[in-house]
């Protein structure tokens, strides 16, 4: 058994490395779980962030993560480049298990696994991904302006970011595998109604083209098995988010979408002395700016219920 750490934080995107900051700088020496292969969080697998505050001329997702990484690690957070594999949060001292099978113990702690967005499962889709292919309007939109630019799905985020990138692009093409929207009323009629998107039906990518920045899509129609061309150079998946949650199932409160539930605005989960922040919570906002402030928030909640244990 290891000594008990004041706080453990579980993920290492911009949520749990502002978390560090913030209880390394509270003198609190987090011991923070970045994730075996993937720490530093969604930004490791992008390009240029340009809403990020503070980086006038746009920053290199892996830039930002590494700096924010640096910086928690000089007020003095423990890294360790490892997934927490179980954990048990009943108790007033939790544990967590690394993949060795090593046992830490800690009074507080603080999940910020984020979520991980579906693919399609094609060759291309990740190498593309920061050239052409894109999971997040709001982050990428605006590098696509006057473009043809392809949307997959049918529900409420792909048309909300279809009728946002409509603004920019110079077309907006609605690839879904059915011939009718799960999206909500409201947002249906929205992009109906907006001259620049269209809709191809029944259909779905066979394959991502391009290198090294997208050049355009082969859709198979599911019902004929035709196959045609799409010439585009945005291409937007939104066929959901998947919260990583699995962990904490049966332990903390989790609401209909898998997402982990929150005492809003606090960061403070079902039971006493864990705190969740960033995209693990969130399936509105998902910004690294929205993550790295609920990040904060969970700090924050998670030093004042230190010094009241005191
Ligand atoms: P994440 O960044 O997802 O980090 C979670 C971390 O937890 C990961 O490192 C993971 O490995 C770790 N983890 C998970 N489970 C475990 C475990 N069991 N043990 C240990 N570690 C674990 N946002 C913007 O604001 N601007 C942009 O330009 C932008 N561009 C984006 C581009 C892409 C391609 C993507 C995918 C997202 C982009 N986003 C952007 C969204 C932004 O990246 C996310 O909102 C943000 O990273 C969420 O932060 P987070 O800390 O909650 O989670």
């Amino acid at each position: 058994m290891t000594d008990v750490h004041n706080v453990i934080i579980i993920g290492s995107g911009p949520a749990g490395y502002t978390a560090a900051l913030y209880t390394a700088r509270a003198s609190l020496k987090p011991l923070v779980f970045e994730g075996a292969v993937t720490a530093g969080g969604a930004l490791m697998n992008t390009t240029e962030v340009e809403n990020f505050p503070g980086f006038q001329d746009g920053v290199m997702g892996p830039e930002l993560m590494d700096n924010m990484r640096a910086q928690a690690e000089r007020f003095g957070a423990e890294l360790v480049p490892d997934d927490v594999v179980s954990v048990d949060l009943s108790g007033e001292i939790k544990t967590v298990t690394d993949t060795a099978g090593t046992v830490h113990r800690a009074k507080a702690v603080i999940v910020t696994t984020g979520s991980q967005h579906r693919k399609l499962g094609l060759p291309n889709e990740d190498t593309l991904s920061g050239r052409g292919v894109s999971w997040c309007a709001t982050c990428d939109g605006f590098f696509f302006k006057d473009q043809d630019i392809a949307v997959i799905g049918g529900g409420d985020t792909a048309m909300e970011e279809a009728t946002f990138l409509s603004r920019f692009a110079k077309s907006v093409t609605i690839v879904h595998r059915r011939d009718s929207l799960r999206a909500s009323k409201a947002m249906q009629e929205r992009a109906f109604a907006d001259p620049k998107i269209k809709f191809i039906w029944d259909s779905e990518v066979a394959e991502i083209h391009g290198d090294p920045k997208l050049t355009g899509l082969t859709l198979r129609n599911l019902k004929t098995g035709d196959t045609e061309l799409l010439s585009v150079t945005g291409l937007f998946i939104a066929i959901g988010h998947d919260p990583r949650t699995e962990l904490f199932k049966g332990q903390l409160d989790l609401d209909g979408e898998g997402y982990l539930k929150v005492a809003a605005p606090s960061t403070r989960t079902n039971i006493t002395g864990v705190f969740a922040a960033g995209d693990v919570v969130d399936h509105t906002y998902r910004q690294a700016i929205t993550a790295a402030g609920t990040g904060c928030s969970a700090a924050l909640d998670a030093e004042r219920y230190l010094a009241a244990l005191a």
